[in-house]
């Protein structure tokens, strides 16, 4: 594997990124109305409770959209690369990166699941890769 830029990451999306460390793909749940949201936040937008907790994602999704940047050209990405704004089958949405996938066969709709990479400098990402639908 080669090396990644390491997520940025704040009090509030610490729990998410331990998680990933843990191959858990973690939802901030709220405590009070039972909301699930993404990106983390202190508030909920439904209730104003500031009390959460998580929920583990099955990690299964479809693809909600996608692009292929081309410009500028990023450091860590060699090649074609896609970036793809997943729904979980929870409901909630994440950026993610879409692999094996050539980037003429990515479609919106497109059943994924979740993979833990971890790269040489120790930065574990999760990234989606397609799924057979059952
Ligand atoms: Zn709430």
């Amino acid at each position: 594997m080669s090396m990644r830029l390491a997520p940025s990451m704040t009090a509030d999306s610490q729990f998410f990124w331990d998680g990933v460390k843990q191959g858990q793909l973690l939802i901030q749940r709220c405590a009070a109305c039972g909301a699930l949201r993404h990106p983390p936040r202190p508030m909920c937008p439904h209730c104003h409770s500031l009390a959460w907790d998580t929920l583990e994602s099955s990690g299964r999704g479809t693809v909600y959209s996608f692009v292929m940047p081309r410009h500028p050209q990023f450091p860590f990405f060699e090649d074609d690369y896609i970036v793809g704004l997943i729904e979980l089958e929870e409901g909630t949405r994440l950026v993610s990166n879409l692999v094996d996938v050539a980037p003429e066969e990515a479609r919106v709709g497109m059943a994924v699941v979740v993979r833990f990479d971890e790269f040489d400098d120790g930065v574990v990402l999760p990234v989606f890769t397609p799924r057979m639908q059952p």
